[in-house]
This record gives C-alpha cells, sequence and structure tokens, in this order.
C-alpha cells in the first residue's frame, strides 16, 4: 500500500462509519494566539469540543498538516535522530463531539488496523492511564488484549493537552512492537526508555476536561473522543521499512537531494541524519510558506527561519556550497501537490522565498562555521569540553546562527555549551538596546520598546518556551 493509499483508507474507513471527511485546516491555527502551530488534528475542532461551536455533525474525520517545532510539542532537535520523529507530518484522526467515547473509540482502531491494514494482532500493545480501569477492561474483555500487555503510564505518557490551556484528557496509546533486535538496551520497554522498538502509533485522546490559565480542570460539556495516529509512522510499519524516512512519503525527497549532492544515502550514518534532516526541513518549509508564514526574526517565522537555517547547515555536510534547498522543495511539491494543491498554486513563491533566504544565510554561515571550528580546535587542544557563552553568543548574534544550530554541530563533536554564559550576554544586549533608547529618545519609545521596557530581564531556556521568548528577541 501507498502512503496516499494508506491515508485514503483511513478517511474512507471512519466514512462508512458515519464520519464527515473535514480537509486539513491551516499550519496557522485561526484565531488561536495560544497555538504556534497546528500541532494535532483536534486544533481545528477546539471550540466544538468546548461547546463553543456547533456544526452539523458529531463525528469528523481528517489528515490533518502538523508542525512540532516549537511551543509544548517540539520535536526539531529530534529529527534524523530517531526513526519517527519530524517537525512535519500528517496526523491521521477521527473525533467525536459528544457522540461515542471510550468503546467506540477502542473497537474502531482496533478492527481498522487489525482488520484492514492487516497489522500483527500479536505484536500490539495498549497504554492507559494509570488509574482508568474502564479503558483497561475494555482492551481486555472487549479487544482480548491480554493484560501483560496492557501497561498503565502517569501524567507524561497517557495525559494529553494540547497546549498549556484548552481540552484535555486522559489517553490510549496503541503500541507496536518493532521486535527485539530494535531494542536499546536491557532496560528497554514502554514507559521506560524513548526508543524504536515499542513505536507509538496512535494515541486516543478521552477528551474530558478545560484547563484554564491557573491550571483548574474544568469538565466539558460532554465526554469526546480525539484521536492521532502519525501517518508516516503507520506507513513505515506497513511498507516494513526501518524509519518514516524510508517510506514512499518521503524517500523520493531523498533521492532528490542524493542527486543533487552526488552522495548515497545509507552509507554513512552521519550523513544520513543530514539527508533525514534536510528532507523533513524542507517538507516543513514548502508547507509553513505555503501557509503563508516567512522568515522572520520572531514568532512563527522565526521559527520558519530556524529551520531553513538549521537544513542549510546540515546541506554543508552533504558538501552543499550552492543554494540546494529550493529544488529539494520542487520536490515536495511534486510528490505532495496532488493532495495539497495549494503547494502547486504558491509554486513559484516558495521557490524564491527560499532560495533568497538561502543565498542570504549562505553569506554569514561560512563566515561563521570558520569561527566555530577554530574555536573549537583551540577548545580541544586545551582539553576543555565546554563552548564559552560569549563565543556562541557572537554566531547569534552577528552571523545570525540560532541557538539548536550550534547545539547542533557542538553535540557532533561530542561538546557542551555554556548556556547560562550566552544566557548572561543576551540579558546583557537586552539591557544595553534598552538604556540605549532611554537615553537616546527623550521623548516617547517606539512601540516595541514600550512593550520591552516592561518585561522582566529574560533568560534564555531553550526553545521549549520560544513563543514567549521569541516575541521579544
Ligand atoms: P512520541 O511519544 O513518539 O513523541 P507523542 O506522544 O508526542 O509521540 P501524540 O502527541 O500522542 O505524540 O500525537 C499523536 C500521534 O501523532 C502519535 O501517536 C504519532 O503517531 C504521531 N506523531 C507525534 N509526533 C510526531 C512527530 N514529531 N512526527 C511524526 N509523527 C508524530
Ligand atoms: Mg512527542
Ligand atoms: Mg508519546
Ligand atoms: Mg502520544
Amino acid at each position: 500500500m501507498t502512503g496516499k493509499e494508506i491515508r485514503e483508507k483511513f478517511l474512507a474507513y471512519f466514512e462508512s462509519k458515519r464520519h464527515v471527511r473535514v480537509a486539513s485546516s491551516s499550519l496557522v491555527p485561526a484565531h488561536d494566539p495560544t497555538l504556534l502551530f497546528t500541532n494535532a488534528g483536534m486544533v481545528q475542532f477546539k471550540r466544538l469540543f468546548l461547546g463553543e461551536e456547533q456544526r452539523g455533525y458529531s463525528r469528523a474525520a481528517s489528515a490533518q498538516k502538523c508542525v512540532r517545532a516549537g511551543g509544548k510539542h517540539n520535536d526539531l532537535e529530534n529529527v534524523g535522530k530517531t526513526a519517527r520523529h519530524h517537525t512535519f507530518f500528517e496526523m491521521l484522526g477521527n473525533f467525536s463531539f459528544g457522540d461515542y467515547f471510550k468503546a467506540g473509540a477502542i473497537e474502531m482502531a482496533w478492527e481498522l488496523l487489525t482488520e484492514h491494514y492487516k497489522l500483527p494482532t500479536e505484536r500490539l500493545w495498549a497504554t492507559v492511564y494509570h488509574d482508568d480501569d474502564e479503558a483497561a477492561d475494555l482492551w481486555h474483555d472487549v479487544i482480548h488484549l491480554p493484560r501483560e500487555r496492557i501497561v498503565r503510564l502517569g501524567e507524561k505518557d497517557n495525559f494529553w493537552a494540547m497546549g498549556d490551556t484548552g481540552p484535555c484528557g486522559p489517553c490510549s496509546e496503541i503500541i507496536i512492537d518493532q521486535g527485539e533486535e530494535r531494542a536499546c538496551g536491557p532496560d528497554c520497554g514502554i514507559g521506560r526508555c524513548d526508543c524504536d522498538r515499542y513505536l507509538e502509533i496512535w494515541n486516543l485522546v478521552f477528551m474530558q476536561f478545560n484547563r484554564d490559565e491557573q491550571g483548574n480542570l474544568t469538565p466539558l460539556p460532554k465526554p469526546s473522543i480525539d484521536t492521532g495516529m502519525g501517518l508516516e509512522r503507520l506507513t513505515a510499519v506497513i511498507q516494513g521499512v526501518p524509519t518514516n524516512f524510508d517510506t514512499d512519503l518521503i524517500r523520493p525527497v531523498i533521492a532528490r537531494t542524493e542527486e543533487l549532492a552526488g552522495i548515497a544515502y545509507g552509507q554513512d550514518p552521519a550523513l544520513d541524519v543530514a539527508f533525514k534532516v534536510i528532507a523533513d526541513h524542507c517538507r516543513a518549509i514548502t508547507f509553513l510558506i505555503t501557509d503563508g508564514v516567512l522568515p522572520s526574526n520572531e514568532g512563527r517565522g522565526y521559527v520558519l527561519r530556524r529551520i531553513l537555517r538549521r537544513a542549510v547547515r546540515f546541506g554543508r555536510l552533504l558538501g552543499f556550497k550552492q543554494p540546494f534547498l529550493a529544488p529539494v522543495g520542487q520536490k515536495v511539491i511534486e510528490l505532495m501537490g496532488g493532495d495539497y494543491p495549494e503547494l502547486l498554486d504558491a509554486r513559484s513563491f516558495i521557490d524564491q522565498v527560499v532560495h533568497n533566504e538561502e543565498e542570504r544565510f549562505a553569506e554569514t554561515l561560512d563566515h561563521g562555521l570558520k569561527i566555530l571550528t577554530d574555536n573549537l580546535e583551540d577548545l580541544k587542544a586545551r582539553g576543555e569540553r565546554r563552548l564559552p557563552g560569549d563565543i556562541a553568543f557572537k554566531l547569534y548574534d552577528t552571523y545570525g546562527f540560532p541557538l539548536d544550530l550550534i547545539t547542533d554541530v557542538l553535540q557532533e563533536q561530542q561538546l557542551e555549551l555554556d548556556l547560562s554564559g550566552f544566557n548572561e550576554h543576551m540579558s546583557r544586549q537586552r539591557e544595553s538596546s534598552r538604556q540605549s533608547w532611554k537615553g537616546g529618545l527623550p521623548g516617547e519609545l517606539p512601540p516595541v520598546y514600550q512593550v520591552l521596557q516592561d518585561l522582566e530581564a529574560t533568560v534564555f531556556v531553550g526553545y521549549d518556551q520560544f513563543e514567549a521568548e521569541s516575541q521579544i528577541l
């Protein structure tokens, strides 16, 4: 089955179960300042779960474009390292707005996986929230899953939330055992490690609460269902390939990169990381620009810029000296344009934006990389392992190196960053730009500085909290 057929089978199955097929919404959430990007299928239905909006249906199914590269769900630095994470991916989901609940969700998911996709039942496991006896009993009594393959886990794994506020609830996940040869070590196990042996494919969320700004949970008007299954993961399992990148949804993008680089994928694990990062990031870049995000120095635009710059740096590992992202992006459009026609409409615009941004950064990248390499050589010669914060800050400030790009290079050489030193430089610079405005302008400050004035000195806490941080960079 091709990835396209797998997507179609999902939507057709749920249509046969009286779900309305709903198109993917934009990667930029509509009227939702709490969220950087659409990170799950339920985002476009948030108001339905909250009972703030009614539509003419109580069951829906979708294949949703998602980006997880900032905010609560951030997989940027996992890409290429695990077999299963992307910044951009498609989430297949079925939803019940006060219609069926736990039993319906579990029964349909099981039927689709085992009877239609024909996954081997003996390799499937389920997790449930630690005190959710109802879900555990459904898996055992109705589905006949042996008790030893039903695992109870805590909040981190089995209580799902879109963000810090909004709809949430306990969940039950379906996991496939990829075999002992994929184990990470003697301690490998569900809830104990994060390797790819026990691959999470589908999350069934029992939407029951709304979390407010103070963290209080109030029950939703009606218990509901929100599920999410990564199309690329399911496709990897069905196609029997080792990673999502080897499926027909992504492998052709890597093939285009191979042609352009004149290097083969699958020869050297370090280079394979670069191939995977580039394929993933090109998908993200292409879809983000199509949905109206442009590279900039703040908010969503900065996340796009970081992704793009990260891809350019990985391109250097494959020997690219000239811009290469635009032609790889065109391959993404060729591959996905049939299912997402908006890509075809944006084709030449994407090409232009990517090309300009890449060219602009290429000039400073090589210069900055030279400075970084020289410093790392000195560091190693002195027998030290930690890059001083002032050097990282100079690369960030003068050469436009996002912090994750710097840490990528350090990690490749088993080195570390003095993050608190970096943070200090960052706050000092903020303070001095504040001061210079105070001294320089007797009258009113420009609006952006009025905002800055009222802010506390900011500590760079890494990209998990990027949304707030990026507003003031
Ligand atoms: P993981 O534990 O593997 O990081 P998750 O628990 O964060 O996954 P959920 O938030 O439950 O994922 O999302 C629902 C489904 O979406 C997952 O079961 C998985 O199939 C898919 N998914 C989640 N994150 C990614 C990603 N970064 N890339 C590809 N698919 C993903
Ligand atoms: Mg995750
Ligand atoms: Mg998980
Ligand atoms: Mg999950």
